[in-house]
């Protein structure tokens, strides 16, 4: 392609619009332009990068059994109302009414549609186990979109279903996907972790999120440095180390903490360590009073709390609602004695002679023990993983990063097939419901994510199966005869080797061409200009670490096919 004949609208200044560096770089880039909130063009550099996504998924996708169709976007309400997702679904479904005032809504999921399909084509264990997928827009209503592609109203995404005979072969087809994913994910060039998540509003018997890590991300992870573990941080357990402390218990006793209300200034004022003192944290649980113990330089995690307790609201409760429940000022509470349900973390269960509130302003006390002088309802896993937890799976070092979802996998089970009532006959012949599975991919979040991952203050730094083109021909020598003929000359040998190319054959300066070769992110720059007629080489420049090497035309025409190839061979075999 030639950079004249291309609509590639750079931008010099940073449009004020853009939050994060990817919606940055692609509006700087002339990938995507806004038409209205959350809602963008995508200008033919910006689709080359998201077919390179596409083509990597439908490849992996067809190699795992899975068959590609395409389903309407438009969708009828009706539907909707036998899964019971019309009512639940809420304003992110964009409902409208056709001429024939037919309700109707734009699809942002095709669950219904698939399982309609299943009921009325699927009748027999011999049809199963089958696996669909389509690759298609889609559209979620967000009441705040922002970041451009990462989170928009409008997106590529390729989502699968699968029907099976049983809940094991249904786990065997879902293995398929996460297998799948994972090859996928590599091929893409990212760095990515398989996260165990919870199944939010689709449902279903479990779940992993993929995740890209990158500074930027929406979500906390916990990563092991050496094994494959990680988890989202609200999830991540917290594995006890052994107890053994067979130190002998030390009576109670009262001692005076005039003022000192913080864990901090306590242990300032006592002379010991957070890790001896017991915190009292007060929630209020669906309405309930609850107090929750974690050690004195631990944080507790909310998520953990709330599934122990089994409630949907849970805050901390405010100075006077305390107050109110247990008649202690704030910063004096401790379980000793107190009115309210009383929750420990693990690590309280396992500490000896410590120190918690005295309930009784100006005072705490000492040699506190779980057990001898208060009893709890549950003990369990209650804090925030920390970086000095060993790795619940392997022991080994935990790192925390960021992460951004590009794809998730549900094993969704019978809940769709019964709401809509789809079955096949068995082998045994009975009827039964299929056993389903879903699985996404946010196509144009995972050039987002890449570009979140992969890039520095001059630009996008593409990992090369996504780069819109793999070469860029920088012609320094538009009016030089000699120059101008061995750029378009190489430009014309690239095309034949099938390498993807694209030729800077604008009248500009060579410094304006740089930066934005620089911004494109496009991994190998070919520079032809006086250096040339000097010496009748070319400069080659890799995008990624700015290695400069010299070379002939055709030394770099052989070079870069070949480092490309084995590049891309290099992300096919993980
Ligand atoms: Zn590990």
């Amino acid at each position: 392609m030639r950079y004249s004949q291309t609509l590639l609208p750079t931008l010099k200044e940073t449009p004020a619009e853009a939050e994060v560096v990817s919606h940055r770089l692609m509006l700087r880039a002339g990938f995507i332009r806004k038409l209205t909130a959350g809602i963008y063009s995508y200008l033919p550099l910006g689709l080359k990068a998201i077919r390179k996504v596409e083509n990597i998924v439908r490849e992996e996708m067809n190699l795992a059994g899975a068959q590609e169709m395409l389903m309407p976007m438009v969708q009828p309400a009706d539907l909707w109302v036998e899964t019971g997702r019309y009512a639940k679904y809420g304003p992110e479904l964009l409902r409208f009414h056709d001429r024939h005032n037919r309700e109707s809504c734009l699809g942002p999921t095709h669950e219904e549609v698939i399982t309609d399909i299943a009921r009325k084509e699927l009748h027999s264990y011999r049809d199963l186990p089958i696996n669909l997928y389509q690759i298609q827009t889609k559209f979620r209503d967000e009441i705040r979109p922002r970041f451009g592609l990462m989170r928009g109203r409008e997106f590529v995404m390729k989502d699968a279903y699968s029907f099976d005979v049983s809940d094991e072969a249904a786990s065997e087809s879902y293995r398929k996907m996460y297998e799948a994913y994972k090859r996928i994910f590599s091929r893409c060039g990212l760095e990515f972790r398989a996260v165990q998540a919870d199944s939010g509003a689709i449902g279903g018997s479990f779940s992993h999120e993929f995740m890209v890590l990158a500074d930027t991300g929406e979500d906390t992870i916990v990563v092991c440095k050496d094994c494959e573990f990680a988890a989202n941080m609200e999830k991540a357990a917290v594995v006890m180390q052994e107890a053994g402390d067979t130190t002998p218990l030390a009576e109670l006793e009262k001692v005076e903490t005039p003022g000192k209300r913080k864990v901090k200034t306590v242990c300032e004022y006592l002379g010991i360590d957070s890790t001896e003192l017991v915190k009292t944290l007060v929630f209020k649980a669906d309405g309930d009073t609850v107090a929750a113990l974690v050690r004195g330089d631990r944080e507790i995690e909310e998520v953990k709390l709330k599934n122990l307790l089994g409630v949907a609201d849970l805050e901390m409760a405010e100075d006077k609602e305390v107050f109110d429940a247990t008649g202690v000022p704030t910063g004096y509470l401790g379980p000793v004695g107190i009115s309210v349900k009383v929750v420990a973390d693990q690590e309280v269960a396992a500490m000896k002679n410590f120190y918690v509130g005295g309930n009784e302003k100006n005072y705490h006390m000492k040699n506190v023990n779980l057990g001898r002088d208060f009893e709890v309802e549950a003990i369990a896993d209650l804090r925030q993983i920390t970086t000095s937890d060993p790795c619940p799976e392997c022991g080994g070092q935990l790192a925390t990063t960021e992460g951004i979802e590009v794809g998730h996998v549900f094993k969704l089970g019978t809940g769709y097939s019964e709401s809509m009532n789809a079955t096949f006959q068995d082998s045994d012949g009975q009827e039964k419901h299929f056993v389903m599975g879903c699985y996404g991919i946010g196509v144009t979040r995972v050039v987002a994510a890449a570009i979140e991952q992969n890039h520095d203050e001059n630009g996008i730094i593409f990992p090369l199966p996504l780069a819109p083109y793999s070469v860029v021909i920088v012609n320094l020598g538009l009016s030089d005869a000699e120059i101008n003929g061995a750029a378009e000359k190489l430009y014309a040998d690239f095309q034949e080797a099938g390498v993807e190319v694209i030729i800077d054959d604008r009248d500009e300066r060579p410094g304006f061409k740089f930066k934005d070769a620089d911004l494109l992110g496009i991994p190998y720059r070919v520079t032809v200009g006086k250096g040339y007629k000097e010496s009748g080489k070319v400069e080659i420049k890799k995008r990624k670490d700015g290695v400069v090497e010299e070379m002939t035309p055709e030394d770099a025409l052989n070079t870069l096919q070949e480092r490309i190839q084995l590049e891309l061979n290099e992300s096919r075999n993980i």
